[in-house]
């Protein structure tokens, strides 16, 4: 799958990305350095952290270890990027092992909520004063196709994800006259290292021949990586409060 970089597209940027240890956010990661960026790279694991900063051995790679759901990790976010952020990809994210809304726990709902969109809406809000001082700046929330459909997901996710794609919009409505363009990617399947466990038989049964028949071939990270970078660039200066599917066509089923 050629994904070409575009040389220098964001230099002198910096950019921030979340869940940039593994997946989608790593390959996004590699991708804005690739392309000139300064960037900010946060995950839960640290571990995943040394060891893309070990592949990547460059001075404009800083990484902040936490969790996107506490408070203190937006700070240090914040902090690592001096308070300049040109461009975020609110990216980390988790599942929900299916579970429907009657097999739901507290735990499962406020967990999953708290990382795909309090999170990230903590740290739209933490770098909004900066973009509005500038007049630019650009977000992209990794949605997904569980922010379209409910038939990809248990309710938690699917919930967050539609939650995620309302975030976004009414960033993009309230900031866009502000220069701040806010869109999101909404993923189908990708070989990435998230766990998605089925946890529950009655979803199995419910979701599993659907997600048989209507699903492309999972994607590579590089390909999503591709869509974000895309939409976190002047190249899309056009294109504000988007959901851009990015899923090998699943939507259109
Ligand atoms: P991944 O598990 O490979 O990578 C996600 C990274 O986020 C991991 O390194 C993980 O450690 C980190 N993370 C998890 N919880 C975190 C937290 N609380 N704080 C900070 N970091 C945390 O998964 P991925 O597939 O690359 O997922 C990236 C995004 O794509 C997620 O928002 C996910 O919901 C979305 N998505 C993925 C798919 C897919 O098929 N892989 C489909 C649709 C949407």
């Amino acid at each position: 799958m050629s994904t070409a970089i575009v040389p220098g597209r964001f230099e002198g940027k910096t950019a921030v990305v979340t869940g940039a240890g593994s997946g989608i956010g790593k390959a996004t990661t590699l991708r804005l350095l690739a392309e000139g960026a300064t960037v900010v790279a946060s995950d839960i694991s640290a571990p995943r952290l040394e060891e893309l900063a070990a592949e990547v051995g460059s001075d404009r790679l800083k990484t902040v270890a936490g969790d996107v759901a506490a408070p203190d990790t937006i700070e240090a976010i914040l902090a690592a990027a001096d308070g300049v952020v040109d461009a975020l990809a609110n990216n980390a994210g988790i599942m929900d092992a299916f579970l429907p809304v009657a097999e739901l726990t507290d735990e499962m709902w406020d967990r999953v909520l708290g990382v795909n969109v309090t999170g990230p809406m903590r740290l739209t809000r933490a770098v909004l004063p900066g973009m509005i001082e500038r007049g630019s700046g650009t977000i992209v929330n990794t949605a997904s196709e569980a922010g379209i459909r409910a038939s990809a997901a248990g309710t938690a996710y699917t919930a967050s994800k539609h939650a995620v794609v309302g975030l976004t919009k009414s960033t993009a409505f309230f900031y866009g006259p502000k220069g701040i363009r806010t869109n999101a990617v909404a993923p189908g399947a990708v070989m990435t290292n998230i766990e998605a466990p089925f946890r529950s038989e009655y979803a199995a049964g419910r979701v599993g021949p659907i997600m048989q028949t209507t699903i492309p071939a999972p994607a590579q990270p590089e390909e999503l990586a591709a869509s974000i970078t895309w939409l976190l660039s002047d190249d899309s200066s056009n294109v504000n409060g988007a959901i851009l599917m990015s899923d090998g066509g699943w939507s259109a089923v």
